[in-house]
């Protein structure tokens, strides 16, 4: 490797906060441009050989994921109401926070967004009570990039095998990954109700890809990084690539907790704290924050200032604001043979049919549906479906069919509005002394009936598939997921988005923002494919703006 390191008062191109699916590339992109790039993670950096195969480290003590100990946040589900501190277990907004970000030890489920996702308000009408738009961009605008995160992050899949599939300028780079019986049992269900299930596009070598092994197929995907590096995380990707062209310094455990700005509105550089909680400041011409849907936006309301009272690239008020989640709504099937589903990936085969939203239904919203394990054994069993008891014979039964059972899970819109936000708890204050998350959330109506729908959707395949027995979850007005998305939105007007199509600041002309807060609509979730094709997208355009001096 030939990473170089850079001293805080030198003043470097660009700061890049976040290491994860999006700050990742925008490194990669900037150096091999030939730009000078200091990249700021909070978490710290593994190697493959340290992670490991412990569920109770990684779901239940926060081995990778951001910590209530240290970093609290507070949930409410309406503004009027006073929200609720956690302090520990999963946080309301979740994410890994380690170099790579949650593309350490994410699913890799990786769907293009369709042509429609970008342009529905102009199609469907307006939605009351939200802030459905179109996007700035359209599809054939970012085709290229999604292009080139087949090929360059490295996703498995069939080209064509999907027929409401979005046009693809060039196939996938590697086969699918081997379908599992939680794949077979899908695709089964869905065929015999005419249905079109398809492989699923993973972003997981199938096939040794760009130096990485090939998939081992040892069952700690979900929730767990890679040790075999098949999983196209950053981590293993973007980053390496980043450090090899000698310019670019990966700064892990570094806690950037302001974006200060000079008497011309110009952002500086960036504020950090290091391991041993020191304060730095690191001098940049321009800053790129890839923090994800929840930190960008609590870092730009804690870098208010007088000259931006409201929060730094705010005058809109709409930092933090249009949180969407992509709603989840599992279903359990018990079938009659074991299935072996704690092997291999999460997903093989996905449907795409109920994509669309359909006016004729009532209301927004589309959707797809894939087949897993899901949760792993101790998950298994406090994760309970809808009515079954946690004790006695039935728990004991459903304990037993561990091997026998799958999760297949609809995956579905959720609205942009206004009320649902990420904002700065008045009270809450992290270990470092720092202003603390506050999520407001509440699924619209329209999510609600629309997970409802896939649901019952998805439970008729399983039924079709032979499954002995289903059971759901409740579609509750608070199915918030991991996917943390649209705080601070695209578009062309200062007064209605916070960046614009090249995703700068409307505000801030050195100050650029592309990660999860950059999504107009939530797409049918799975949403960090179009994430990474915004940043390639984005970096092609900094990249040509600094080399203009136009930054
Ligand atoms: C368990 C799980 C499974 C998932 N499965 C899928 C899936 O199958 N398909 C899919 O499309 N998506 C999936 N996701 C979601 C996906 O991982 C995210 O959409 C994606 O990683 C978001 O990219 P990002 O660049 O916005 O942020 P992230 O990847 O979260 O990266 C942000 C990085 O910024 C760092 N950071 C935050 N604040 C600061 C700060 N102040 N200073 C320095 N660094 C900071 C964080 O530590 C993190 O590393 C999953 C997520 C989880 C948690």
């Amino acid at each position: 490797m030939n990473a170089r390191t850079y001293r805080d008062s030198e003043e470097v191109d660009f700061a890049v906060v976040g290491s994860g699916a999006a700050g990742g590339v925008m490194a990669r992109e900037l150096s091999q441009a030939g730009f000078s790039v200091v990249l700021l993670e909070r978490g710290p950096r593994f190697t493959p050989a340290m992670f490991e195969h412990d569920e109770l480290k990684y779901f239940f003590l926060d081995a990778l994921t951001n910590s209530g100990k240290t970093s609290p946040q507070s949930f409410r589900s309406d503004p009027a109401s006073e929200a609720k501190p956690f302090t520990e277990g999963l946080m309301p907004a979740f994410y890994a926070q380690v170099v790579g970000g949650s593309t350490t030890h994410f699913t890799a489920n990786f769907w293009r967004f369709h042509e429609n996702d970008f342009n529905e308000r102009s199609l469907l009408g307006p939605i009351e009570g939200t802030g459905f738009a179109d996007w700035p961009i359209s599809y054939a605008e970012l085709e290229p990039y999604y292009t080139k995160v087949d090929w360059e992050i490295g996703v498995s899949g069939l080209a064509g095998a999907c027929p409401n599939d979005p046009p693809r300028s060039r196939p996938y780079p590697m086969p699918p990954l081997p379908v599992k019986s939680s794949g077979v049992l899908l695709e089964r269900g869905a065929r015999k109700l005419g249905l079109h299930p398809f492989p699923a596009p993973m972003a997981i070598a199938s096939i040794p890809y760009r130096g990485r092994s090939g998939c081992i197929h040892c069952g700690f995907c979900m929730g767990y990084g890679c040790e075999s590096m098949a999983k196209s995380s950053t981590l293993y990707t973007m980053i390496p690539e980043a450090e090899a062209t000698g310019r670019c310094e990966v700064r892990d455990s570094s806690y950037v907790f302001r974006v200060p700005t000079n008497a011309a509105g110009r952002v500086t550089g960036v504020h950090y704290f290091d391991a041993q909680r020191r304060e730095h400041f690191q001098r940049a011409r321009a800053v790129v924050l890839s923090a994800n849907g929840a930190e960008t936006p609590r870092l730009l309301l804690a870098s208010d200032s007088a000259r931006f009272p409201q929060g730094l690239a705010n005058s809109s008020g709409l930092v933090g604001r249009h949180l969407m989640f992509n709603t989840y709504a599992p279903v359990h099937a018990e079938f009659e043979h074991p299935l072996n589903e704690y092997k291999s990936v999460q997903v093989t085969r996905i449907v795409h049919d109920f994509y669309d939203t359909d006016p004729k239904r009532g209301w927004y919203g589309g959707g797809g549906i894939d087949a897993r394990i899901g949760p792993a054994p101790a998950v298994w069993a406090i994760d309970m479906p809808l009515g079954q008891a946690r004790w006695g014979h039935e728990y004991k039964r459903h304990l037993k069919a561990f091997n026998r059972s799958l999760v297949a899970v609809a995956h579905g819109t959720s609205l942009p509005q206004e009320s649902n936000s990420v904002s700065l708890d008045p009270r809450l204050r992290d270990a470092w002394g720092q202003p603390c998350i506050r999520i407001t959330y509440r699924d619209h109506a329209d999510d609600v009936a629309n997970a409802r729908f896939l649901a019952a959707r998805t439970e008729e395949i399983l039924q079709a598939a032979g499954a002995l027995r289903t059971a759901r979850f409740a579609e509750t007005e608070n199915m918030y997921s991991p996917h943390l998305l649209g705080t601070c939105r695209m578009g062309n007007d200062p007064a209605t988005s916070v960046v614009d199509r090249y995703h700068r600041s409307h505000d801030v002309p050195n100050l650029f923002i592309c990660d999860g807060s950059s999504l107009v609509s939530s797409g049918r979730g799975q949403p960090t494919m179009t994430i990474q094709a915004l940043a390639f997208r984005a970096a092609a355009h900094v990249g040509r703006f600094a080399h203009a001096n136009a930054i």
